[in-house]
């Protein structure tokens, strides 16, 4: 156990190259250890190649490692992304559900291409996978940087909002796992499941409130209360609703690289003290107090 589990500098969300993040796992871990980081996830979107790089590297720093993953998922039209954190990444189910997603990734990339090539752009797909380091996994991100590079915006995010949001012209709906599928994959690898970044998605009180029952219905542990993509009074009002809920609390940057994030990795402020951590029972890593 942690002595004091909500003061704990936990950073349990970022990206490596395996997906959308510009840095290695041995990048990340590295930058996780200098910047203080006590408890790091790797949790990149749909795959966890990255995981035995990023485990082999805190072992070296002495930082306590924990396995993760960013599972995409529809919910009542939404897409909602689901982190599972300390998860057996060989586990079968898990493995098999992650290749299913990123084989309609790889689909929805060639109908985006497709879709920005009768904007006037050529060759897109072959382009934009050239910016994927990890060919089994692409995304929006990596057609936002091509489109980028070739003067098409001046950023990335003014890609997103020109080309890459519904209604623009690269924009392809796409449906991903089932919440059921994505909570019940985590469980069966022995993880902890966490509803990332809640108050970026589009849900009324009433959405949320039905997204929560069923997320603790069907077994999820937390809610991510401090993130990168929160304001101030969303952990106040995040932290409240765990609360409400009987939802552990999660921290994570959501860390993709130096010019693509708000916050450092370990950059936020700790949870507000009446949260309930997710790791605060859990054992201090072996690799730890074996040394
Ligand atoms: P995908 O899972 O391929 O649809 O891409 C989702 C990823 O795109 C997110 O994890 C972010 O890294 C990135 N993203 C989404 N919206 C924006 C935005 N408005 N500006 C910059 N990056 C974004
Ligand atoms: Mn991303
Ligand atoms: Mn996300
Ligand atoms: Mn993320």
């Amino acid at each position: 156990m942690y002595p004091d589990p909500t003061r704990l500098n936990a950073d349990l969300h970022c990206h490596s190259s395996l997906s959308d993040g510009r840095w290695t796992p041995e990048e990340l871990a590295a930058a996780a250890a200098a910047n203080g980081v006590s408890l790091w996830a790797l949790t990149d979107h749909d795959e966890v190649a990255g995981i035995p790089r990023a485990r082999e590297a805190c072992s070296s720093l002495g930082i306590d490692f924990v396995s993760g993953v960013e599972i995409s998922v529809t919910w009542a039209n939404e897409t909602l992304h689901i982190v599972g954190l300390d998860v057996d990444e060989t586990h079968p189910d898990l493995v098999a559900g992650l290749a299913s997603i990123r084989a309609g990734r790889d689909q929805r990339a060639r109908d985006m291409a497709t879709s920005l090539e009768a904007s006037g752009f050529s060759n897109v797909y072959e382009s934009a996978l050239r910016y994927a380091a990890n060919p089994g996994l692409i995304g929006r991100t990596h057609f936002a940087r091509y489109l980028v590079d070739v003067g098409a915006c001046e950023t990335v995010g003014d890609v997103f909002q020109k080309y890459l949001v519904s209604g623009k012209p690269g924009y392809v709906p796409h449906r991903w796992a089932t919440l059921t599928q994505a909570v019940s994959w985590i469980r069966a690898a022995g993880g902890h499941a966490v509803i990332a970044h809640p108050g970026r998605y589009r849900l009324n009180d009433l959405m949320l409130h039905a997204l929560l029952e069923e997320f603790k219905q069907l077994g999820g542990t937390a809610i991510e209360v401090v993130t990168g993509s929160h304001t101030g009074d969303q952990y106040v009002r995040f932290a409240r609703l765990a609360l409400n809920y009987g939802l552990k609390a999660s921290r994570g940057s959501d860390f993709h690289g130096p010019d693509e994030s708000r916050v450092p990795l370990g950059g936020l402020p700790p949870l507000p003290d009446a949260c309930v951590p997710l790791w605060a029972d859990w054992p201090v890593s072996r690799l730890r107090s074996c040394a």
